[in-house]
């Protein structure tokens, strides 16, 4: 089966691929290896002064690169200049703080030297969703190539001209060849892949079907894995917030990405006092965003990556309904031939309802009123996810009870959850493990190599690897 790039906004057919042959995929696989052999020996200083071109280029490429995103999965144009911005950045951050990531770490133990070293993995395998469909990718691909390892992307059968895009940028920017392969295969042709011994690891960005098939796996070939998987992350809102902001959050919070981002608030759990008030003025929220087309520049929400993610939604918010859920707002599909679907408000949606448990993927919120702040933690924690929350309060001791009690990767105080290169990233429960950004993400894919040597007279080890380079700055060299 061809894999395809069609247009979710008009569902016109943009450019249509082949998926490879074994024979094209065995031979990406022999470069692959090869390049690992060069590429762990190539000193840090080199790798940086290409991470910075790359930088580079997705600056001077934004406004192409977006258009691109924008046209292959729906997002606004606006939002996906962010998001390749955002992809320049996590290059720099790597570029910058690699050398004191990868430093080997003494550690006193009497012996005459025992310290760490960080080792490359090698082959890495990335299977990585559409959703973001840059920021994903480079997220993996900054800390994996700067650490030495090689990277192979399998990327959502939906974006193929985005993953050929990163291709060629990590080529242009001077990575050597090999360095970052784009593999156009379908879902089922991961595991011969992954199943090659050449391949070293894996991390996947995705459902927990995925997830699940993957790590099983990867499990049984003793393969190291990260997974990030699906959200249903909650936003909630106590009496003592500054209500104003916390609802202008809120909308942005499930709207971002069309709704379609694993760390979009989904569940909006509202102590009872203010639960009224709330409730008004976000669905007056959520009524405001401009539904439309994603090429313009004051459109909210543009339309969902694909037919079957629509019209999985819509069977979602209809059994919700059916179950006993209030709909406060929206609810159906819009706009013709493309994949929109109003921005929706559901209240109350029963525990015993299947939805309830689920993730929403689009513009479709769930509200829940609740008596107090353990109230508040018990709904939260009521999922199977654990990816991260977002909780809004001015109370010095609720803030410190929603810390130690939420249980998910990362709690926002006062803030919308967000990604950055500085912090880790991921989850816990079905939401995956493992983490990726920040020294704790670029470790994943590591080897952390203990040496001890007792010897008086041995030499003391001088890793050449991490000899910084003098270089240019790359912005001034294309
Ligand atoms: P998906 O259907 O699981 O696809 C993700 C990737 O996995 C695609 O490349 C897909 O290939 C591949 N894939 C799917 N099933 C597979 C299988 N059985 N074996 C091997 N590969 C397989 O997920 P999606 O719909 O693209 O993405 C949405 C999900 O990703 C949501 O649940 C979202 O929350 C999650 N997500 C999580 C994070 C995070 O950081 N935690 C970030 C973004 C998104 P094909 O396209 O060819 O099927």
């Amino acid at each position: 089966m061809a894999i395809e790039s069609i247009n979710p906004a008009n569902g016109k057919l943009l450019r249509r691929f082949d998926p490879l042959t074994d024979e094209a995929l065995r031979q990406k696989l022999a470069l692959a290896e090869e390049a690992f052999q060069v590429y762990a020996t190539v000193p840090l200083g080199h790798r940086a002064l290409c991470m910075r071109k790359l930088a580079a280029m997705l600056e001077h490429e934004t406004e192409d690169l977006a258009t691109t995103i924008t046209q292959e999965m729906g997002k606004p144009l606006h939002a996906a200049r962010q998001e390749v911005l955002k992809c320049a950045a996590v290059c720099r951050y790597y570029a910058d703080n690699a050398a004191r990531i990868l430093a080997s770490e003494a550690i006193p133990t009497g012996q005459n030297h025992s310290y760490v070293r960080w080792d490359p993995l090698g082959i890495v395998l990335a299977v990585m969703p559409w959703n973001f469909p840059f920021w994903q990718v480079f997220r993996f691909l900054a800390p994996a190539l700067m650490a030495g390892n090689v990277g192979l992307l399998k990327h959502a059968s939906n974006v193929p001209q985005c993953s050929i895009a990163i291709e060629s940028l990590v080529r242009r920017a001077g990575f050597p060849r090999g360095t970052f392969q784009a593999l156009l295969i379908q879902a089922k042709q991961v595991e011969a892949v992954l199943g090659d011994e050449r391949i070293a690891a894996v991390t996947v960005t995705g459902s927990e079907a995925a997830g699940r098939a993957i790590a099983a796996q990867a499990g049984w070939l003793i393969k190291k894995s990260v997974l990030e998987l699906g959200g249903s992350d909650p936003f909630i809102v106590m009496p003592s917030a500054d209500l104003d902001e916390a609802v202008e959050v809120a909308v942005q919070a499930r709207c971002i990405n069309n709704g379609q981002s694993c760390i979009a608030a989904k569940r909006f759990i509202v102590a009872d006092e203010i639960y009224d008030d709330f409730e008004s003025r976000f669905v007056a929220g959520m009524e405001k965003m401009r539904v439309g087309d994603p090429m313009k520049e004051n459109t909210d929400i543009g339309p969902l990556a694909t037919r079957v993610i629509v019209e999985e939604l819509e069977a979602q918010v209809k059994k919700a309904i059916s179950a006993g859920a209030r709909l406060l707002t929206g609810g159906e599909r819009m706009l013709g031939s493309g994949n929109y679907f109003e921005p929706t408000v559901l209240a109350g949606v029963p525990r015993s309802c299947p939805v309830y448990r689920e993730e929403l993927f689009g513009p479709v919120a769930m509200l829940f009123r609740v008596s107090d702040l353990s109230h508040a933690i018990q709904v939260a924690n009521d999922t199977p996810f654990g990816l991260s929350a977002s909780a809004w309060t001015r109370d010095p001791s609720e803030q410190h009870r929603l810390v130690a009690k939420l249980q998910c990767g990362a709690v926002f105080l006062n803030a919308m959850v967000a990604s950055d290169p500085r912090l880790p990233f991921g989850g816990i429960k079905r939401s995956g493990y493992g983490r990726e950004l920040s020294a704790a993400g670029m470790r994943e894919f590591l080897n952390a190599k203990t040496v001890v040597i007792a010897s008086p007279t041995a030499p003391p080890d001088h890793d050449d690897r991490l000899d910084l380079l003098p270089f240019a700055d790359p912005r001034h060299s294309d």
